[in-house]
């Protein structure tokens, strides 16, 4: 039976910015079960960062406006709590790793310190108690000399060792959800590999579900569940990982994957950039927000914006060449499956 642990519902975020309202997320909706890992894939600015940041009300207070939306957790709404409890939330029951390992350090303050600090504060422990788990943390992520390691500071790591230390810290209190945003872009592709896998082995050993985030097919094939195509700050195809890889249903995902690098292929396939570029959130012109980019745009796409079409129990797509309501010759090609 899969279990729900968080539900984003219907969740639209803006910001007031020098050119306009910015509408970062328009409408999004997903569900994330326990244990599983959710990736949400998408270009630069497609409300990626907004979303995640949304859960752990993150968002800077004065320019941000949640107009509408839901984001349950255990019954209650993360959005209406006061800010004292999602604090308490915050770090013990849902973590967040960022790209730049830095945001989530004190450079000024000894690793092992700062570990031993959040113990303290969230678990309640003794000092002594505190400072043996720290050790035994920094030994779970893989950091040699681990006693020794907690007197250093976090200039004296590499940027991979760094994201290890990030990663322990938001493991520190067992959390039932962790939110990675891009841990990975900053550092080589090696190091990316192992920071991937020690995730993925923390997560079986602990059943934490994690929200990926990330640009990076390569990282979605190999860590997720389910995937959430994100675009111009709605999820605009939503499925397993072999439903997106292998039946893409909206354009958009298509050209993401068409973008990519094969990940086993031998074969040398040429890449095919989507042409053109997202559109000014603050300027969101009628219709669908991929039409002016898109390879098999239709009239209506330029003055109807999709709905929400469900191919199966667990694939969900919002594109008028999926909509029953489109006639057949007015679709320039079957997309889907076979391509
Ligand atoms: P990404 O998918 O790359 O993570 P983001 O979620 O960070 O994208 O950003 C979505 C949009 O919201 C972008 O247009 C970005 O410029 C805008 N945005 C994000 N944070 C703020 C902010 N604090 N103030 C104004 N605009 C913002
Ligand atoms: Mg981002």
């Amino acid at each position: 039976m899969v279990e729900q642990i968080l539900s984003v519902e219907n969740l639209h975020v803006s910001f007031q910015s020098q050119s306009g309202e910015v509408n970062a997320v328009r409408g999004v909706n997903f569900s994330l079960n326990k244990g599983e890992t959710l990736a949400i894939v998408g270009e630069s600015g497609s409300g990626k960062s907004v979303t995640a940041k949304s859960i752990m009300r993150l968002l800077p207070k004065h320019n941000t406006y949640i107009p509408q939306g839901k984001i349950l957790y255990n019954k209650q709404d993360l959005l209406s709590l006061p800010i004292r409890q999602v604090q308490k939330i915050r770090g013990s029951e849902i973590s967040m790793v960022f790209q730049d390992p830095m945001t989530s350090l004190n450079p000024t303050m000894k690793i092992g310190k700062q570990i031993i600090e959040g113990l303290k504060r969230h678990q309640g422990l003794s000092n002594q108690v505190a400072r043996k788990k720290s050790i035994e943390l920094l030994k779970m992520v893989g950091i040699p000399n681990a006693d020794e390691r907690l007197e250093s500071f976090p200039h004296q790591f590499s940027g991979g060792m760094r994201q290890r230390v990030v990663i322990a810290m938001a493991l520190a209190c067992n959390p039932k959800i962790l939110i990675a945003d891009e841990p990975t872009t900053a550092l080589d592709v090696t190091i990316q590999a192992q920071i991937l896998s020690l995730m993925k082995d923390l997560q079986e050993k602990t059943g934490t579900a994690i929200i990926i985030i990330t640009h990076d097919l390569g990282v979605v094939a190999n860590m997720a569940d389910r995937v959430a195509v994100m675009y111009a700050g709605e999820i605009v195809e939503m499925g397993t990982v072999d439903e997106i890889f292998y039946k893409p249903q909206h354009p958009y995902t298509l050209g993401l994957l068409q973008s990519m690098p094969k990940l086993h292929s031998s074969r040398h396939t040429p890449l095919i950039p989507i042409n053109g570029s997202p559109p000014d959130l603050s300027k969101l012109q009628q219709g669908c927000p991929f039409a002016p980019r898109c390879p098999y745009t239709m009239k209506v796409c330029h003055y109807f914006t999709p709905e929400k079409n469900q191919i199966t129990n667990d694939h969900s797509v919002s594109c008028w060449l999926q909509d029953q309501r489109t006639p057949l010759e007015n679709k320039p090609i079957a997309i889907g499956g076979g391509i």
